[in-house]
């Protein structure tokens, strides 16, 4: 099938499986690695325990050069017992931070499922640090807990904790919302000042002191689809959504600028123009990696919330097939222009109870499993090749200059799993 053709028939209207059982996934504290590179002068303290300090230190890796702008403040077993007033502790704790560290601009209290089982109140505590150190600082508070979340849930609390406090404005404009990488942000912005819409705010700004409001003149694209919260609480400052398909590959990305440029009166010559040579060079790059892709079938369990943009993708753009598309979430006003594109036939799934999902994997012995990290390693030694979903969030994936890379996430796992077969002959 052409890309440029909707299915006649696409899943807005299937039917979903929704299961609630047990799941397997990481909890939103995940989110700060990439976040805290993305805001240059926010600092990330998360009020938990221990294993939350080696929750972060491992995803974040070893590679911090610099001074870190995240850490844990640890609850003790004297706080979690109710003997010591972590609420004081913390308030200490956060002062000490901001006098030693006055390049932090923003500071964001990070709740944990200790700090919810021992129902701190962070909100109060960060309405309180935030007078105590206004104006440099200003002090908000999300939930990272990994009771009943997924891991990119994790920017969605922290980018809706934000946007009650952004100024209000009447302009019109439009606000991109989801943290890209620096360069895949830049990338966008030029496409669409190309096509003379420059009037463009970024939620989350770099820094804190970057022009960013919203008000009724707003209109906001989502750059990812696991941000309903954030969404919401746009609507709730008069901001208007602008459903479009996410932006990954060629097609997905074509879309996504569409839906903007008619927003914005842009006419088609113009887009024809700024679109038409990235595009091409976006498509080329998807077909070559899509050689080792095409014709093979594809299984995602739920976990980054990506699943149907990137089902959508890798059904049309590199041919492969989809069995099942799990997500945590499905969110039809988030989701309904990419599940209009992907043409009926996979098993929609909503939420997880894993052992079941693992029966529905292992019957379909799909050519690539997309997954977490921990049904990963069990799934390759039963001989299925499997793609970390996590990898997904933390590569430059969006728009056309990184529609080839993103194919090749993909079949770099496919290309692998055929060598060693290879190999074993
Ligand atoms: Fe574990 Fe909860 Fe801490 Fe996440 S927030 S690392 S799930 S204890």
């Amino acid at each position: 099938m052409s890309f440029d053709t909707p299915p006649s028939t696409g899943c807005r209207e299937a039917p979903v499986l929704r299961e609630r059982g047990q799941h397997e996934v990481f909890c939103g504290l995940t989110g700060i690695i990439w976040l805290h590179r993305k805001m240059q002068d926010a600092f990330f303290l998360v009020v938990g325990s221990r294993t939350c300090a080696h929750l972060l230190q491992s995803a974040a890796g070893v590679m911090i050069f610099a001074e870190p702008r995240f850490g844990t403040a640890i609850l003790e077993e004297t706080d979690l017992a109710g003997l010591a007033d972590a609420q004081v502790e913390l308030e200490r704790e956060v002062g000490r931070l901001i006098a030693r560290r006055p390049d932090i601009r923003q500071l964001f209290l990070v709740g944990s499922c200790p700090s919810e089982v021992i129902k701190l109140d962070l909100a109060r505590a960060a309405e309180k640090l935030s007078v105590q150190h206004a104006p440099h600082v200003r002090v908000l508070n999300y939930s990272g807990s990994g009771i009943e979340t997924t891991f990119t849930q994790g920017e969605d609390a922290c980018l809706a904790s934000m946007v009650p406090s952004l100024p209000e404005t009447d302009a019109r404009q439009l606000m991109l919302v989801g943290a890209l990488p620096d360069v895949v942000e830049d990338q966008a912005r030029d496409l669409l000042a190309q096509m003379g819409i420059t009037d463009v705010a970024i939620l989350p700004a770099r820094r804190a002191d970057d022009p960013l409001s919203v008000g009724p003149n707003t209109v906001f694209a989502l750059l990812q689809p696991f941000l309903g919260d954030t969404l919401a609480a746009l609507e709730r400052r008069g901001a208007r959504h602008l459903p479009a398909p996410f932006p990954f590959g060629a097609e997905g990305t074509t879309g996504w600028l569409r839906a903007v440029a008619n927003e914005f009166g842009v006419d088609d010559a113009t887009f024809e123009r700024v679109t038409a040579a990235p595009r091409a060079r976006a498509t080329r790059a998807v077909a070559q990696a899509a050689e080792s892709l095409s014709g093979k079938s594809i299984f995602f369990f739920p976990d980054s919330q990506l699943e149907i943009p990137l089902a959508r993708f890798l059904t049309r753009e590199c041919g492969m097939r989809a069995i099942e598309v799990g997500t945590p979430f499905l969110h039809k006003n988030i989701l309904g222009p990419d599940l209009d594109l992907l043409e009926a036939g996979p098993q929609l799934t909503e939420g997880q109870d894993v052992e079941r999902q693992l029966d529905r994997c292992r019957a379909a012995q799909p050519d690539l499993t997309v997954c977490g990290l921990g049904l990963a390693n069990p799934l390759e030694a039963e001989g299925l090749a499997t793609k970390w979903a996590i990898e997904l969030v933390f590569t430059p994936v969006h728009f056309y200059e990184q529609a080839g890379d993103l194919a090749g996430l993909f079949s770099r796992p496919m290309r692998r799993r055929a060598a060693l077969k290879l190999g074993a002959a």
